[in-house]
């Protein structure tokens, strides 16, 4: 097994691998960490296909119906086991991201993964719960931590949330929620979304109360949310802007912007034949998905010269924040479980690209 040393350099993008604990309904039906005796008489138990050293960023991936092919390895910034919490994440790895933006820079979190694997968890979890407060809420801790502290610093802190379906932009925050928008471009070759709902907020209790209102938008007419939201993207963009008089007793501004992606799910949704609208429904997110893997190891191969912002609305979208001065994190989420290989290979496969 070969070790690839990690890059020392300042890294702009980092990739980190999270693995979800085996779910209840998964245990019940025979998956297995150790192949105990009760499960041997059982005669269906399964042996868990990933396997996570975490002092060396390593993870060996095992298929299940190849018994003597050698493992696959990766090895990531920083992968988390099942038994990582919120807080292992956030404190090595998502709160140096947070510190750029209160000083005036831009940064991404991206979840990627198959549905069912922890993107919504490590994004969102549960906000009334401190163990399980995800990383949103934690930023928002974090931003109005820092702003009650700070002297002689004057902070604005903007809200934005919405969503790419289709290929099409939505305001979470607008009742009249179909309309759709539209990316501009500013003279100075900026981005900026037109129209789109910019929420000031001046507590966490606020913030959070534009994130719950989203949420609600986001299922109004929907049968089938979980549905619904593993084949749409959900941005939830946070403006800090911070102005302080400086020593020529003149007031300074920077603005940092902080961007919390929930993508899409990324299992390959064409597989058994889908048809009519969800044919063309797969189709876009697996070109999102792609144009953002292919900006992403674009930026981190530094001899290419162009970024392909422009293939899909969440990279035209996010074009400020990728790249340059801008920080970005892609947590990969897989599940332990033989009858996600496939998947999980997948994952792992976009995200090694992407490093
Ligand atoms: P996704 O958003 O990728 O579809 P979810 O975040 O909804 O996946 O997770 C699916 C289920 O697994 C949820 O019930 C969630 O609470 C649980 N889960 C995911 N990741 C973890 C984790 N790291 N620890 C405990 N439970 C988890
Ligand atoms: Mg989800």
């Amino acid at each position: 097994v070969e070790i690839m040393k990690k890059s020392s350099k300042q890294e702009t993008v980092k990739v980190i691998v999270r693995c979800r604990p085996l779910s209840s309904q998964e245990i019940a039906n025979g998956h297995s960490k150790s192949l105990d005796a009760f499960k041997f008489r059982l005669r269906r138990f399964e042996t868990l296909i990933v396997h996570m050293r975490p002092q060396r960023g390593q993870i060996e991936l095992k298929n299940p119906k190849e018994q003597d092919e050698p493992t696959k390895d990766f090895t990531f910034d920083a992968i988390y086991d099942e038994n990582s919490t919120q807080s292992d994440l956030y404190e090595e790895t998502f709160r140096d991201l947070v510190d750029s933006v209160l000083n005036g820079y831009n940064a991404t979190i991206f979840a990627y993964g198959q549905t069912g694997t922890g993107k919504t968890h490590t994004m969102e979890g549960k906000s009334n719960d401190s163990e399980q407060r995800g990383v949103i809420y934690k930023c928002i801790d974090h931003i109005f931590e820092h702003m009650a502290a700070s002297h002689n610093q004057e902070y604005l802190v903007r809200a934005s949330y919405l969503e790419i379906y289709q290929e099409e932009l939505r305001d979470l925050l607008e009742a009249e929620s179909s309309k759709k928008l539209e990316i501009k471009e500013r003279p100075d070759g900026g981005v900026y979304v037109k129209d789109l709902t910019s929420k000031l907020t001046r507590s966490v209790a606020e913030i959070q109360e534009v994130m719950v209102r989203g949420n609600a938008h986001r299922s109004v007419g929907r049968t089938n949310m979980n549905e619904h939201s593993s084949r749409s993207h959900a941005i939830f963009i946070i403006t800090v802007e911070c102005s302080r008089i400086g020593a020529d007793g003149e007031s300074h501004i920077t603005v940092g912007r902080l961007n919390l992606v929930d993508l899409a799910g990324s299992e390959r949704q064409s597989k058994t034949g889908a048809t009519g609208e969800r044919f063309k429904e797969a189709t876009k997110i697996n070109l999102s998905l792609s144009a953002l893997g292919n900006v992403i190891s674009a930026l981190v191969d530094a001899k290419s010269a162009h970024i392909p912002y422009r293939d899909s609305k969440l990279t035209r979208l996010l074009q400020d924040s990728l790249g340059g001065n801008s920080k970005t994190v892609m947590v990969a989420c897989i599940g332990p479980a033989s009858y996600n290989f496939e998947e999980t290979l997948g994952t792992l496969r976009y995200a090694n690209r992407a490093k």
